[in-house]
């Protein structure tokens, strides 16, 4: 069974034009169009398949500032409020809630690695706390274990994977703009240098902006334009359990496997980091950028099989605006799950939570997790092409900071002051080297 997911009514009858087009509907396109349309823009929000359907429905649902990298911190904070005003705002429930996360530890090196992290985030003002042996043991008694210590960040949340894009996009709907599925964009038409349409498979809006927000196909779509993206992507795999199974933490972590408690009330169960690498011809063309990336993950990686190849996201071939493209012929990117995988997962989550024990599988799934060299995603306008802004590589911590990319998104494309510092996310700087930058998880 795939990843569950929430299916909203949209409109196949494109605007002739538009003040903006998102080209991809997952959460971080959902919320770029929601900001827009929040400061008067005419918007169409573009997906080649299923609103939410790819990533964004697929993830544990973590919204976190624990042992975020310092580049993502400021972003991830103000993307905590975000999802709160956003169901304010709108009264559209995402399922965010701030209910805390808990890491649990028996190895000395990681309690003193998030020790190190809490120094640092209690000075830009992130409440965390590193609990020692009883607090440890007593948060998390549903193991019924004793545990060496701990993080509890209790401002931290979860928000539901299966409906959050949706709920977004049916705002962007009610704030007058225009979401079409099962519609790709299959390139942008230029003016004197400057975007002035993207065409798609049903037609052309004219436009001068454009988000390209396309998740693992976001380096493809780029070559078309001749921009460069280092991206790649890893398979990983992950299940959710019925609902059923009372008292346990709703947000746990530990190196053996990580449980999530979902809006149904079941639990998703999965290995942190740990993921499959299918080879494509994109992952070879950039893997000298990734080589520091791969130095520092080696250990939960492993070789996968040829559906990656098969998939079409990372080709290199070009394709023509005016035939199908790979994206019509893969409208949902939706890898197989990995049985050894879920199967592992399984066993050493009811092993950490015998609540778990009698919960039946509900559904295991895959998802591509598409990444930069950096680990650190690509939000900014790309140098040649005006009028572009490219929004990728989220590189697995996208769901959490998908409200704030897509108000530092709609604030560079309006001047209006951004929300972060844009720095750290500039595209361009992916033409360096990114060797010592790997960001930290
Ligand atoms: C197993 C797993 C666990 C994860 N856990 C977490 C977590 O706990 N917390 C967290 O913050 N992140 C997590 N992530 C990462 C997170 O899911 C992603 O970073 C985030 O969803 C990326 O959002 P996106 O909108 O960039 O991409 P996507 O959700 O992949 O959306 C991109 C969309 O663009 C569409 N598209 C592409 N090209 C075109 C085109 N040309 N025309 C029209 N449509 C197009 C695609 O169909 C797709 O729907 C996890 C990911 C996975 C797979």
């Amino acid at each position: 069974m795939p990843a569950p997911l929430l299916h909203i009514e949209t409109t196949p009858a494109l605007p002739a034009s538009a003040d903006a087009v998102v080209i991809g509907g997952g959460i971080v396109g959902a919320f770029a169009a929601y900001y827009l349309a929040r400061r008067g823009l005419k918007v169409a929000l573009l997906e080649k398949g299923l609103i939410g359907a790819e990533q964004s429905s697929r993830n544990w649902g973590w919204c976190r500032q624990q042992n975020r990298d310092a580049r993502e911190l400021p972003m991830a904070t103000k993307s905590l409020s975000l999802w709160e005003s956003f169901a304010a705002e709108t009264g559209e429930d995402t399922g965010f809630r701030r209910c805390g996360l808990l890491y649990l530890s028996n190895d000395e090196s990681e309690l003193a690695g998030w020790a190190r992290w809490g120094d640092f985030a209690r000075g830009v003002g992130v409440t965390t706390h590193m609990l020692d042996q009883t607090q440890a043991s007593e948060k998390g008694a549903a193991t019924g274990r004793r545990w060496k210590g701990g993080v509890f960040s209790p401002s931290d949340g979860t928000a539901d994977p299966s409906r959050a894009a949706p709920v977004v996009a049916r705002a962007v709907m009610k704030l007058g703009g225009s979401v079409h599925q099962m519609c790709a964009a299959r390139g942008i038409e230029l003016e004197g240098g400057r975007l002035s349409g993207v065409v798609t498979e049903a037609g052309t809006i004219r436009t001068r902006i454009a988000v390209l927000s396309g998740g693992a196909w976001a380096s493809s779509f780029c070559r078309q334009l001749g921009i460069r993206f280092p991206q790649a992507s890893i398979r990983s795999s992950i299940l959710s359990v019925a609902a059923g199974a009372e008292d346990l933490p709703p947000a746990l972590h530990t190196a053996a496997v990580s449980a999530t408690r979902r809006g149904d009330g079941g639990y998703t169960l999965a290995i942190s980091g740990r993921a499959r690498v299918d080879p494509t011809p994109q992952q070879m063309r950039f893997a000298r950028h990734f080589v520091p990336m791969f130095a520092r993950r080696w250990r939960s990686l492993a070789p996968g099989g040829i559906e990656g190849w098969k998939s079409g996201h990372e080709t290199l071939s070009r394709w023509r605006l005016d035939r199908p493209t790979p994206m019509e012929f893969n409208r949902i990117l939706d890898p197989r799950p990995d049985q050894t995988q879920i199967r592992l997962t399984l066993e050493r989550a009811r092993a950490l939570l015998p609540a778990l024990e009698k919960r039946p599988v509900s559904a295991a799934w895959a998802g591509y997790i598409d990444s930069t060299p950096d680990g650190v995603p690509a939000i900014g306008e790309v140098g040649s092409l005006p009028g572009l802004v490219l929004a990728a590589g989220f590189s697995g911590h996208g769901f959490g900071i998908g409200p704030g990319a897509g108000h530092l998104i709609a604030d560079i494309l309006t001047g209006e002051p951004p929300i972060v510092d844009p720095k750290a996310y500039y595209p361009d700087r992916l033409n360096g080297s990114a060797w010592g930058k790997v960001a930290d998880f």
